[in-house]
């Protein structure tokens, strides 16, 4: 019924999405490299695989896909495997508004749109004689907590830099919340003006979930460094306590992007990562301003979404409807960047 095709990169999240645009009537493409090809073709909701000799040729295969009308929806692995300034160089109909990716790719920038947003934000440290608390150091670049690095305190953190051959300023310093790890998942309908409680996860990354399995008295702290490599992702329900100040928290992030990337601001998928500690405080980390693959947990639905549609959405068949949605109303244009 469709003309319209579904495009992403094959990996991260690209089943769950090509799933959800299949399933509201979407021709679907998936672009990956040659060898995966007999993976992905392997699921009937895939139309078709464009192979790859390497990730970049993807960005060289524009000019040809521009002629069919096809829509992009990103993921975490764009950036990832395009580079820096990724959302830039696509130069097809995107799902989502370039200007909030660009916010979120600058740290200092993101920090400034939750702190309007008055979301509780751990500390950052600029100076290393500053540093008074345990403190966590994202390398840039760094990816999926993949070159982060724990440091206890202002001793352990110079002896840390010296080591890694890093400056103080090639890195992002923020205090160390002791707490849960807590990854919230929304998604806001700019057609419908509605924000959505999609699903929620906590991480399981190594080592740092692991160290707990070799018991104190065997660790040898300047053996087991901790390091946050994402390995998946694990459901979770929360206290329904909390669920009106994690909507809340949702809102004022949407309302906040409003006066920083007008007129649109930030719609469709994003994550507010939190660490909450014992005294139920959500200290916000990072937000995501695309889907997650924490999402990938929930492809028929999660408890929050079975609740909002009497079926089985996910957060990639959400982005489809809220596409198909925008064509019924001739708003298309509204929608993508
Ligand atoms: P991949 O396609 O698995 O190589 O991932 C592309 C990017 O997304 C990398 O930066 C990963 O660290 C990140 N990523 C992949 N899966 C997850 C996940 N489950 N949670 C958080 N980040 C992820
Ligand atoms: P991020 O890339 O910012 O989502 O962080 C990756 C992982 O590093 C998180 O899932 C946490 O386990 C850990 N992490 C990042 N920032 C902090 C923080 N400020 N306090 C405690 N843990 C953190």
């Amino acid at each position: 019924m469709m003309i319209y095709t579904i495009a992403t990169l094959a990996s991260h999240s690209c089943l769950q999405i090509l799933k959800g645009a299949k399933d509201e009537g979407f021709r679907t493409l998936a672009i990956g490299i040659k060898e995966r090809s007999a993976f992905y073709k392997q699921f009937p909701f895939i139309d078709e695989f464009i192979g790859l000799n390497y990730y970049r040729e993807f960005l060289e295969f524009s000019g040809i896909l521009r002629k069919r009308k096809i829509i992009v929806v990103p993921h975490g692995s764009f950036v990832a495997y395009l580079g820096k300034g990724a959302d830039e160089k696509v130069k097809l109909p995107y799902f989502g508004n370039k200007k909030i990716l660009e916010i979120e790719a600058d740290r200092n920038k993101q920090f400034s749109w939750l702190s309007k947003a008055k979301l509780l934000l751990p500390k950052t440290f600029t100076k290393v004689e500053e540093v008074d608390r345990p403190v966590i150091m994202k390398l840039h670049g760094a990816k999926g907590g993949q070159g982060y690095l724990f440091a206890k305190n202002k001793r352990d953190l110079s002896s840390k830099l010296k080591k890694t051959g890093n400056n103080i300023n090639s890195i992002y310093m923020q205090e160390y919340i002791v707490g849960v790890p807590v990854y919230l998942q929304y998604f806001y309908s700019p057609l419908e003006k509605r924000l959505e409680l999609m699903g929620i996860d906590k991480r399981y990354e190594s080592n740092v979930d692991g160290i707990g399995r070799i018991p104190a008295f065997n660790q040898d702290s300047s053996f087991i460094e901790p390091t946050f490599t994402i390995i998946g992702n694990i459901p979770l329900v929360i206290r329904e306590s909390y669920l009106p100040l994690i909507y809340e928290m949702g809102r004022r992030v949407v309302e906040a992007s409003l006066q920083l990337a007008s007129p649109r601001g930030l719609y469709g998928p994003f994550c507010l990562e939190t660490i909450v500690t014992p005294d139920q405080k959500f200290y916000c980390i990072e937000i995501s301003c695309r889907i997650v693959a924490g999402t990938n947990l929930f492809v028929n639905g999660s408890p929050y979404t079975d609740l909002l549609y009497n079926e089985s959405i996910s957060t990639g068949r959400r982005i489809a409807r809220e596409i198909r949605l925008a064509i019924n109303k001739g708003k298309l244009d509204t929608i993508l960047d």
